[in-house]
């Protein structure tokens, strides 16, 4: 199901992102490898969207990717994130964003673990997590 979009101005994503989640969600930003809240995160739960809450990820899906983000090999809806070629750095890449606000959240590489063989690389600071009892 299509999610609905959330538009706000950047003078309210200043607002309601700490500096660091602005960054990141709105200026495509990265943050260093090793150094986020949940690149070596393990517990059940669900990991939402920093920006506007959508549930993106499942704890279900993460695996141990070695580079320092927290890897994905899928995410919790397809409808949930968006893809759009990024060019910057002199490469290609897949960039990937939260389908309702558009927040920035990572990349996504061809390398990842099966099912999927894809590896969503998604930063730290523009995800918040919230435990459950089981993997959603
Ligand atoms: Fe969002």
């Amino acid at each position: 199901m299509a999610v609905q979009k959330i538009t706000r101005t950047e003078g309210e994503w200043r607002r309601l992102l700490s500096p660091e989640q602005y960054r990141i969600l709105r200026e495509h930003g990265t943050e260093p490898a090793f150094t986020g809240a949940y690149w070596n995160h393990k517990e059940p739960g669900i990991y939402r969207c920093a920006g506007c809450g959508l549930p993106l990820f499942s704890s279900e899906a993460k695996y141990d990717s070695g580079t320092g983000w927290p890897s994905f090999y899928a995410p919790i809806d397809p409808a949930h994130v968006e893809t759009s070629d990024d060019y910057s750095l002199g490469m290609h890449r897949i960039e990937v964003h939260c389908a309702a606000c558009g927040g920035h959240l990572g990349h996504v590489f061809p390398d990842g673990p099966p099912p999927t063989g894809l590896r969503y690389c998604i930063n730290s600071a523009a995800l918040v997590f919230e435990p459950t009892d089981q993997a959603p």
